[in-house]
């Protein structure tokens, strides 16, 4: 984040514009509509601010800016297009701390106004930091169009119903969860069909009839998909914004946590090889005693929660110890990062099935049914394989693959930082050593793999990604 987001309070602060142009004009409205006392330096006025200073809505300081108009002054903007006054005015509210900003110069301010959308007391303020005002603007007007105008009235209702509501509930979550209720249901609906004073009877009456008792937790075992946001499902991001604590892994990626509900406690829950933070059935545990609090515990996972992810086992404590779960499916590492590859699992001419496999290392071995893997017209998907892919190769080819069989491994595949390392069988052992791999990676075998090369469409950023591709016939 390069700026910290907040809202002013300038209601009765005098504030100073200079320049008294058709964008000193914005600022000043704006300032207005904000309840400020408005002060403005310009050599001339527009005719719309001739009026407010004839009519005492603004006061029309002086013509020339002196750094002492900055005395008892609250913010400044300037607004000339003059640099040298926008840098003198800029520096002299420096020296003496006043927030100042300088119409499209980031440089000689130190706080910059946002693009808003206006559903008073509800705003919602955009900014591209400076980097493209146009970008934020546009953003701006599709937030226009989304949310209704009555979005102003639901928050002024709910605002006149605040202390009540807090007085009735002890239990914190509780009280929000009744808002939620209250948020997405009938209220809302009655207000946005106009019907005010029938909403605020409903909100009363819900009121009543809810108990003041401890609130009942539950588990959502989520699956967050295999890294880029993008791939969330709309009911996942939904629960994520309701979560009281999140419990996550570590292929949980930043991008994804980010969109958590800010308030929410996380909860590192680990695994990486050899390096459990949290033992699975401390983990198991954790997640019945958060919600035997009373909280709703976002349990949110890598992939898909049922493919190698242990959600079954997670899920069973908590049906034995009666806690009330929900799961919701995510994209699994083999349709997500075979789709971002290039590479699709099956294919009329080279697969007609696909299989998936972990090809997690222990003493050396991998315990797989490996003559059911080698079968013609089959893909194969490893999870978990990075470690253990020299033995994997060997075993796949002694078992009746040919060495040339196409083989890739991808790594933090669907992300920006994709890498993808394309051989064979024989020859992609040495390849992914050479390319200095790192989990997550994933790997296929497989006819399909040669589709690659005419169907990989991703790319991401370039400093980040690397694709190793390798010649298959002369490394066959
Ligand atoms: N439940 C998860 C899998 C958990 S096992 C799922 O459905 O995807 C962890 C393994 O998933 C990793 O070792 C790796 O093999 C694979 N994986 C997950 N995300 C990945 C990604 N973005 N790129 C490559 N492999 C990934």
């Amino acid at each position: 984040m390069d700026y910290l987001p907040i809202f002013l309070d300038i209601k009765n602060k005098t504030c100073l514009i200079v320049g008294g142009g058709q964008v000193a004009t914005r600022k000043v409205m704006l300032l207005l509509q904000a309840g400020a006392q408005v002060s403005v330096v310009a050599p001339e006025l527009e005719s719309v601010l001739d009026e407010y200073a004839a009519h005492g809505t603004i006061n029309h300081r002086a013509k020339c800016f002196q750094p002492e108009h900055l005395h008892n002054i609250a913010l400044v903007i300037a607004a000339t297009n003059d640099h040298a006054i926008n840098q003198q005015v800029s520096e002299a509210a420096q020296e003496r701390r006043i927030p100042v900003n300088v119409v499209d110069n980031p440089a000689l301010c130190t706080f910059i106004m946002p693009s808003i959308v206006d559903r008073s007391p509800l705003l919602i303020a955009v900014s591209s930091g400076g980097q493209s005002p146009v970008l934020a603007r546009l953003l701006r007007a599709q937030l226009e169009t989304m949310i209704p105008v009555a979005y102003a009235r639901i928050a002024t209702i709910a605002g006149k119903f605040r202390k009540r509501v807090k007085q009735h509930f002890t239990h914190p979550a509780k009280r929000r969860i009744f808002w939620e209720t209250i948020l997405q249901g009938p209220f809302t609906e009655m207000i946005l069909a106009g019907k005010d004073k029938t909403a605020q009877n409903y909100l009363l009456q819900s009121l009543q009839q809810e108990k003041n008792e401890p609130p009942q937790g539950e588990v959502y075992l989520v699956g967050a998909g295999p890294g880029n946001p993008d791939l969330l499902t709309f009911r996942a991001m939904r629960l994520m914004q309701q979560a009281d604590v999140v419990v996550y892994d570590r292929l949980v990626s930043t991008a994804i946590l980010d969109m958590v509900r800010r308030d929410a406690t996380r909860i590192y829950a680990g695994k990486e090889r050899n390096r459990h933070t949290l033992k699975q059935e401390s983990i198991n545990q954790l997640l019945v005693r958060l919600a035997q609090e009373g909280k709703r515990v976002l349990r949110l996972k890598g992939g898909d929660p049922f493919i190698f992810g242990r959600g079954g086992e997670e899920i069973e404590t908590l049906a034995l110890n009666h806690i009330p779960f929900q799961v919701v499916p995510g994209i699994t590492a083999a349709s997500g990062v075979s789709a971002y590859a290039g590479i699709p699992l099956t294919h009329r001419d080279y697969a007609q099935s696909c299989i998936f496999v972990t090809g997690h290392l222990k003493n050396n071995t991998i315990d797989l049914d490996w003559p059911r893997l080698a079968c013609p017209n089959q893909t194969i998907v490893v999870y978990m394989g990075l470690l253990g892919l020299p033995v994997l190769s060997r075993q796949l080819i002694s078992h009746g693959l040919p060495s040339s069989m196409p083989a890739a491994i991808i790594q933090q595949g669907t992300t920006q930082q994709q890498e993808i390392v394309i051989g064979t069988l024989q020859t992609l052992p040495n390849l992914a050593a050479t390319a200095h791999l790192s989990p997550p990676t994933l790997i296929i075998v497989g006819e399909v793999v040669k589709l690659h090369k005419n169907l990989a469409w991703f790319e991401p950023a370039l400093e980040n990604s690397k694709t190793h591709l390798i010649d298959m016939e002369s490394n066959g």
